[in-house]
């Protein structure tokens, strides 16, 4: 079972490099039951979005998937 703390290093480490199947299904069984890490995963994904912008990278993919 995922520890937020494992949880939100995941989510953050994600962002850099390809997790392994069984690190993905730690976050998929975690995030349903934790607001708090579904928060944390929303706001670093708008953080990408607006490095990616800052950086002039179109960013159209990924925003608004609708998931919460
Ligand atoms: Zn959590």
């Amino acid at each position: 079972m995922g520890k937020c703390k494992d949880i939100t290093r995941l989510l953050s480490d994600a962002l850099d490099r390809a997790l392994s199947t069984g690190e993905w299904v730690a976050i998929q069984l975690h995030l349903p039951t934790c607001s708090g890490c579904r928060n944390y995963r929303k706001q670093i994904r708008l953080l990408r979005v607006a490095a990616q912008v800052a950086s002039g990278v179109a960013a159209v993919d990924g925003a608004g998937n609708g998931d919460d």
